[in-house]
């Protein structure tokens, strides 16, 4: 789950990490009380959106009166903010930040996120801040320093350190920007995040260490153990099917390709996902109906499906084990009648009441092409998917 950079900012805080003062705003006229109350004399008006490069898009503007921040904040609500990261449709604004100004001197790079290669959770600092990271990564890769922390020992003075070397930092600055190193880190850790990333991490011409922006996402199964960090979700921001899905307790992900899968267990779904793609296709989602599923969720599963418009031919994959084959048939059967099924339907069954299933969906009078094993389903959808079937 992700979260808005004022969020962000209003977590860290709690932690002792150093953020400007600001206050969000849903009109232009809140935005101006936000702004008095911040006093000025430099606002920054900020666009919250789930997506970064804000900046480069016009989402960040840097005003020096109260009628300029009514100004961009009138111009910044409503609008659809296209970012490098939002796609070419962009995300509309609901919300502004109104944010007091600083005086940068240097912008710095600092994430924390979970290392899969290490098993463990990784600092990344460098001094290119504020610009692209995966740019520097790639064509300057050793402008950044990359520290796994064994989670036994959790962060030491030595890392905060390093990474403070790193940043090319000395005296005052350098131990001021160490205790954000560690305020940062306990956050990432107490707050079961999967990411937290300050790009820029700021050094002022005062010689303070602000962060600039904020960007944190969690960690979903951990969700239940913070209400705090529940309530920050935003629902406007998120996949509306997917929403959907997450509402029937279905693993749904939207994908850009044009075979839908309904598939059942997680690895049966990658792989699914993997054959189609070799067969010379693209699945339209990721789904995983789950072992437990009723009639009532595959149904569900079918219809988010079928609303994708994108969809050209489905491939239903299901290995019957704790999921019988015939629920999902029936499952099959109610949702095509109910939204009346214009795509091809490829189905593989294999296990549990599968002769049951299989007649069902023969007798069904729907137009089904049944495959016999995976690769055969997926040559199968591919070539429905194309108009070949
Ligand atoms: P994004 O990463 O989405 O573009 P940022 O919050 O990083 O958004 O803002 C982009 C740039 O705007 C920053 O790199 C910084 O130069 C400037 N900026 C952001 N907030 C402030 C602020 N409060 N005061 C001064 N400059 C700011
Ligand atoms: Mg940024």
């Amino acid at each position: 789950m992700n979260i808005h950079e004022y969020q962000a900012k209003s977590l860290l805080k709690t932690y002792g990490a150093p953020v400007l003062g600001g206050g969000i705003a849903y009109t232009a006229a809140e935005a101006v009380d936000a702004a008095k109350a911040l006093g000025g004399p430099v606002w920054v008006v900020k666009a919250q959106i789930h997506a970064g490069g804000r900046g480069k898009g016009g989402g960040v503007k840097v005003v020096k009166s109260i009628d300029e921040v009514e100004d961009a904040a009138r111009k910044m609500l409503g609008m659809q903010l296209i970012t490098h990261q939002t796609g070419p449709d962009g995300k509309e604004v609901r919300r502004v930040y109104i944010e007091d100004g600083c005086a940068i001197a240097k912008e710095l790079y600092l994430s924390i996120l979970v290392d899969r290669a290490s098993g463990r959770p990784a600092i990344i600092a460098s001094t290119e801040g504020g610009m692209d990271i995966e740019e520097v990564a790639a064509n300057t890769p050793e402008k950044i320093l990359t520290l796994t922390i064994d989670p036994a020992t959790g962060l030491m003075p030595f890392h905060q350190r390093r990474i403070g070397f790193s940043l090319g930092l000395e005296g005052d600055v350098l131990k001021k920007a160490m205790k954000v190193v560690k305020s940062l880190y306990q956050a990432f850790i107490d707050l079961d995040a999967s990411l937290l990333e300050v790009n820029p991490l700021v050094v002022t011409k005062d010689n303070d260490v602000v962060v600039l922006d904020a960007k944190m996402s969690f960690d979903g199964n951990s969700l239940f153990r913070h209400a705090d960090v529940r309530e920050l979700r935003d629902e406007s921001e998120e996949d509306e099917m997917e929403l959907r899905a997450a509402k029937h307790e279905l693993n749904y992900i939207r994908l850009d390709g044009s075979i839908g899968c309904m598939v059942n267990g997680a690895g049966l779904a990658m792989a699914t996902m993997d054959i189609i793609k070799l067969s010379g296709g693209s699945p339209a989602n990721f789904l995983d109906v789950g072992g437990g599923a009723t009639k009532e969720r595959v149904t569900e599963a079918f219809k988010i499906i079928l609303s994708d418009e994108n969809v050209e031919a489905i491939l239903v994959n299901i290995f019957g084990g704790i999921m019988r084959c015939d629920i999902i048939a029936e499952g099959i059967i109610t949702a095509a009648r109910e939204v009346n099924l214009t795509v091809p339907l490829v189905v593989r069954l294999a296990g549990t009441n599968v002769e049951l299933g299989k007649q069902m969906l023969n007798e069904s009078g729907l137009a089904i092409t049944a495959a016999d094993d995976l690769n055969d389903a997926a040559v199968k959808a591919v070539a429905a998917a194309k108009g070949e079937a």
